[in-house]
Order: structure tokens, then sequence, then C-alpha cells
């Protein structure tokens, strides 16, 4: 596996690559890697097939973090990182530093708008700005044919998409189910976070959705019915603070009052300071 620290040697090396007609796989991620992350991994193994070659990055974007936010303690662990993605089977790695990535004078930013205002984009007013910039760099560097992203984080997906369709980039997106521990908590990185009995409250998150889906599933359709059953779990647990919990178009992320067609039903809940987010599709079998 080549590690990578710079812009130009990844340029250079995927200009060879694609000159070759190797098919070009990519994960971003911000590192402290899980088995959700190399779920990721491994199908854009599959998916480039032997002949193809395999790029993860490994870079906390500060851009995408708020003034309050925990960029400065978010989790990091590069070597046991690599560990895992060589394991798995990845070519290239990427591990810039901010300075490569925003040198002095940087000042261009790519932002898709109407699909990051809702949900996460209320109480993160920057945040898609600089995950939707952040990604279109790296793309511009990595220059993959396909790359994926997990549905766990579904507005970034959703931005994404529309942002490789709005640019004309010439890239497949590729949506991967959401990876869960056993008690149904979504994977995340700031998992690690939690205080142990918070840890144990927070699969009552996955809970809550499972049972907004079941009401879907017996023919409710009423978004204020089904909210009012999931926000009653996440409720139980009394020190749980609830930022959303939605129901909106799965396209558009606009809230819906009915459900017609596909929708998800959204949450992000503060458990002590760690703040959560999960997601779950709804849509006819
Ligand atoms: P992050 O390192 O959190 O920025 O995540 C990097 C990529 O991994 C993103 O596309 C995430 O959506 C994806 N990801 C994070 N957690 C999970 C999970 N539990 N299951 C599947 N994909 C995930």
């Amino acid at each position: 596996m080549k590690i990578l620290k710079t812009v130009s040697s990844v340029q250079k090396l995927s200009s060879k690559l694609r000159s070759q007609n190797k098919i070009i796989g990519f994960v971003p991620t911000m590192g402290y890697l899980h088995a959700g992350h190399l779920s990721l991994v491994r199908r854009a193994r599959k998916i480039a097939g032997p002949r193809g070659k395999v790029v993860v990055s490994i870079y906390v974007n500060p851009t995408q973090f708020g003034p309050a936010e925990d960029f400065d303690r978010y989790p990091r662990d590069l070597k046991q990182d690599l560990k895992l993605i060589q394991g798995v089977g990845v070519d290239i790695c990427f591990t810039p530093s901010v300075a490569e990535i925003y040198p002095d004078g940087f000042q261009t930013s790519v932002e898709v708008e109407r699909v990051t205002q809702n949900l996460c984009g209320i109480a993160r007013p920057d945040h898609f700005r600089g995950v939707t910039t952040v990604v279109a760099k790296l793309f511009n560097i990595v220059k993959p044919h396909l790359a994926l992203f997990g549905q766990k984080d579904y507005q970034q997906l959703v931005a994404i998409k529309r942002m490789v369709k709005d640019l004309n980039m010439d890239i497949e997106v590729i949506g991967m189910p959401t990876i869960r521990e056993s008690d149904g908590l979504a994977m995340s990185s700031r998992n690690t976070y939690l205080h142990p009995k918070k840890r144990k409250e927070a699969a009552r998150l996955y809970r809550s959705l499972i049972k907004g889906k079941e009401l879907f599933a017996l023919g409710e359709r009423s978004a204020a019915t089904i909210l009012q059953e999931v926000r009653g779990i996440i409720e139980e647990d009394k020190a749980a603070v609830i930022d959303y919990v939605k129901i909106c178009d799965a396209h558009t992320l606009e809230d819906i009052e009915e459900i017609k067609g596909e929708a998800v039903i959204a949450l992000a809940v503060k458990m002590g300071k760690t703040r959560l987010i999960d997601n779950i599709i709804l849509k006819e079998e």
C-alpha cells in the first residue's frame, strides 16, 4: 500500500492509472476507522476488480466543523487505520495535512443549496459547505471512477449525489448500507465519546427508527403519528436531547406530512456531549 501525503503525488499517480485504463474506486474518510468504513472499502475493492485500484483518504476536514464543535478532540489513530485498510486490500492511502488541502490564499467553496438546509443544516449551517468543498477537491485529486459513501450520513450522501449531478462530475456515487453494532447502534467514530451508560442507552435510537418503520409497514402514512411514537421511545431516556426527528422526502429532504413515495426518518440526538445521527428509509416493498 502506498501512503501519499501530497496532492501532486496523488494526482500524478491517478493520471497514470487512468492512462492505463485502471478503474479507481475511492472511499473518503476522516479516519478512526471501523467496520462501517471497511464495508465501503471492501465494496470498492470488489467493484474496482483485481486490475483496479482502491484509494482511501484519511483527513479530518476542519471546514466541516463549527467553531464550537469537536475538530480538536475528534479521535485520530493513523497507525491503527493503516493497519486496518492494509488488511482489506487498499492500494493507496492519501493522508494530507491541513496546509496541503487549504494552502494560504484558499477561497473557493462548493455549496449545494436546498438539500443541505433542513435536518443537520439547521444546527450546523456551514457543515455541508465544508463537506462538499473537500469532497470536490478530493475528487479532483484522486480522479476516481466511483466513490462510496455511507447511508448513515444520509443528508451528506444526498448532497454529494446532487453536487456530482449538478457539476457534471464524471463519477459514480454509490450509497452503502449502515453497519451497526449488535444492539443496533450505527457505527461511528464518535461512539468512542460515549460513556458506557450512555452507550447502552444509545441503542434506543435505532429501536425508535425500527418502530417507525414498523408503523409504516402496517400502513401508517401520517408523519406526525409515526414521529410521535419515534420521539416517545427516545424521550424515555430523560437525559437524551433531541435536536431533530423528522420525516422527509428521501430525495428533496423537505419535511412531509403524509408519506408518499420514498421517505426517510432522520434524527439527531445528543446523548451527553455526543451528538448522534441515524436514519431509516421508508418505501413500499
Ligand atoms: P467519516 O469518517 O465519519 O467521515 O465517514 C466516512 C465514510 O464512511 C462516509 O461515507 C460515512 O457515511 C461512512 N460511514 C460512517 N459510518 C458508517 C456506518 N456505520 N456504516 C456505513 N458507512 C459508514
